[in-house]
């Protein structure tokens, strides 16, 4: 688990902001839930056999004796809470959410076990064309923020009847080659087989190339379904690769599943990561309710930007640290006291002011003065207490100072409004 220093938190805020202005656009409204709810929701929701549940959730007991559980993802919660407040009888919900998420993982570049996500659900939608919506919410965002070498790699996963059919295939296939597989696979031989093409063991990953494809394996509804997807994002001109072997580590997933991969990341490639899970909500006590839906990580999505070397412009467009309005230089009892005050009403006027805490000496506290960046610097000593007379010094230009009342703030806005 991580801090985030204020350096990096100004860099947070811009790409929040971003996407803050990107839902708001797009008819997405935020929903925030408890980050901790009880275990029994991750186990039915995600799925005893993935990984997640079985073994990288942050499990405890509370003061009565209920196993409560740090949330590892978000649909789950926000299913739940769509559920217990009737939000799907009022239609269609299309929603977002961010915040921290914990899994129980091998810390590594990319693999926290606090982690950040923004994810977006859309309840209540069955077409084609909102899957491909969803998508385009993510890549657009993605594009908005500048990060450039990503890749839309998709795949469907059909209806439960096709992944049993595949699923039987594929152990048949795997059964066969028992010998060849890593141990973690060849327990999920009996458990799980669908997440062993989603292995991260390589000579598993290079037998895997010849299995049977999922592809194959799907019904001719659920492939015209999935025909039907990537014509649209062919019309949105959304470039993507299929990729066979994608099934996503939850096991909610159905139809669509989608990850969007960055050239830039090495081992944790994928930035983001979403697809259709219309059997969830029902799952969750709440009525039949298709849903889409993705997740993306935000310490991954901030290395990429790091990375990607276009990126940094528009990085530097919204994260560069806002140098303050005024520099209050002061020094002296009184003048301490009374330059707290007056910053306090410039900046409830909406300007901002850095009040120089050290009680150096003027000279000193110049020079940080200028350091800052800030416009104008305005000093108060106790010869200026007692006199009621500031200076305003411009410090980025080269222009007259000027003299006003120390009880006069409005004198002092006016300034800083008209001479730049
Ligand atoms: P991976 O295969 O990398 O473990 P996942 O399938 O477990 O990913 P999801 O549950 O789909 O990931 O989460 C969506 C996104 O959240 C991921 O694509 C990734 O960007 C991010 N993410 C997931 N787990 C972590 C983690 N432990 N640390 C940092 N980011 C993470
Ligand atoms: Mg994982």
């Amino acid at each position: 688990m991580v801090d985030l220093l204020p350096d990096q938190t100004r860099r947070w805020q811009a790409v929040e902001a971003v996407a803050r202005a990107h839902f708001l656009r797009s008819g997405v409204r935020e929903i925030r839930t408890p980050l901790l709810e009880v275990t029994d929701l991750f186990a039915r929701g995600i799925g005893e056999a993935t990984d997640v549940v079985g073994k990288e959730m942050y499990s405890f007991m509370d003061r009565s004796e209920r196993s409560c559980t740090l949330r590892p993802e978000g649909t789950a919660s926000v299913v739940r809470a769509a559920v217990q407040h009737g939000l799907l009888s009022q239609g269609v919900q299309k929603l977002w959410y961010s915040g921290p998420m914990f899994r129980y993982e091998r810390p590594q570049a990319g693999r926290q076990r606090q982690f950040h996500q923004i994810g977006v659900e859309f309840l209540g939608v069955s077409s084609a064309r909102s899957d491909v919506e969803v998508i385009a919410l993510a890549w657009d965002l993605l594009r908005e923020l500048g990060v450039s070498g990503l890749e839309l790699q998709i795949n469907s996963l059909g209806t439960l009847e096709d992944r049993q059919n595949y699923r039987q295939q594929l152990v048949n296939w795997l059964e066969a080659r028992f010998e060849w597989l890593d141990a973690d696979s060849q327990q999920r031989l009996t458990t799980n087989p669908l997440r062993i093409l989603d292995s991260k063991n390589q000579s598993t990953q290079t037998l895997l190339a010849d299995a049977p494809a999922f592809l194959d394996a799907l019904s001719e509804e659920s492939s015209q379904r999935f025909d039907a997807v990537q014509g649209l994002l062919n019309q949105l001109e959304i470039p993507f690769q299929l990729n066979t072997r994608l099934v996503r580590g939850l096991d909610y997933y159905g139809h669509t599943a989608f990850e969007i991969i960055s050239d830039q990341l090495g081992g944790q490639a994928t930035v983001c990561g979403g697809g259709r899970y219309d059997g969830l909500v029902q799952q969750l006590g709440g009525p039949p309710s298709p849903a889409v839906g993705w997740a993306l990580g935000m310490e991954r999505l901030m290395l990429v930007l790091e990375a990607s070397a276009d990126s940094q412009e528009s990085a530097s467009r919204g994260m560069s640290e806002k140098a303050p309005d005024l520099y209050l230089v002061n020094r002296g009892e009184h003048a301490e006291a009374v330059a707290l005050r007056l910053a306090r009403k410039l900046r409830a006027a909406g300007v901002s002011v850095e009040l120089d805490g050290s009680g150096a000496a003027f000279g000193k506290q110049f020079k940080r003065a200028d350091r800052s960046g800030a416009a104008w610097a305005l000093v108060i000593g106790e010869e200026e207490v007692e006199s009621g007379q500031i200076l305003l010094t411009p410090l980025l230009v080269k222009g007259e100072e000027h003299r006003v009342a120390l009880d006069d703030p409005a004198q002092i806005l006016a300034l800083l409004r008209t001479a730049h």
